[in-house]
């Protein structure tokens, strides 16, 4: 007999706990993957004549049994820049703008960039203690602008699919660079709609 009570879990909230439950996709983002994203490409790809750096790693499990459950994520961005530039994810829609997600920043210092598809934006900085609510229509990247890897957890529906092909055309239309007072946020001047 199968017990009622086998598919709950608890778990310290920290990221060697997440990373050892049985999350199904792990994935490695390297500076080539991601090359043409940074506003200076040229130095990217002149970095990569040295090295091609892991800018982050997603672990994801979608936690659905039964058709209601959540997907689990966590997010690993390891500090870096590319001249200037903080590394940063990919960035992404929720399809169909259903669904919401939240974030749990875990360790370093970040930032998250929300953008409308008419690229109105807003900035909020992503630190330990904080609960952050990304609603689903916003388009969300987080970057690392500290020197320590910036990780977090992050929960949404197992039914949200995600579009990364309007960011990838359009780009975000606000970057964030290395400054003395930790971080600077600069135009994009290649965001087209
Ligand atoms: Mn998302």
């Amino acid at each position: 007999m199968t017990s009622k009570f086998e598919n709950d879990f608890q778990i310290p909230l920290n990221p060697e706990a997440l990373a050892a439950l049985p999350f199904g996709d792990k994935s490695v983002r390297r500076l080539s993957d991601l090359k043409t994203y940074f506003l200076n490409v040229d130095k990217a790809e002149a970095m990569l004549q040295e090295d091609d750096p892991v800018v982050y790693e997603t672990w994801q499990m979608e936690y659905d049994l039964d058709g209601s459950g959540l997907s689990i994520g966590t997010t690993k961005i390891y500090p870096g820049n590319v001249a200037g530039e903080f590394f940063f994810t990919r960035g992404h829609f929720h399809t169909d703008d259903i669904g919401d997600e939240l974030y749990v920043p875990l360790t370093g210092i970040g930032v998250l960039a929300l953008t409308t598809k008419d690229g109105e934006s807003k900035v909020i900085e992503l630190k330990p203690g904080d609960l952050v609510y990304v609603p689903g229509h916003l388009a969300h990247r987080t970057i690392n602008i500290g020197d320590e890897p910036l990780t977090f957890l992050s929960i949404w529906a197992s039914h949200i699919d995600h579009d990364y092909d309007i960011v990838t055309k359009s780009g975000f239309p606000e970057l964030f660079f290395q400054s003395d007072e930790g971080y600077s946020v600069v135009k994009n001047p290649k965001f087209a709609l």
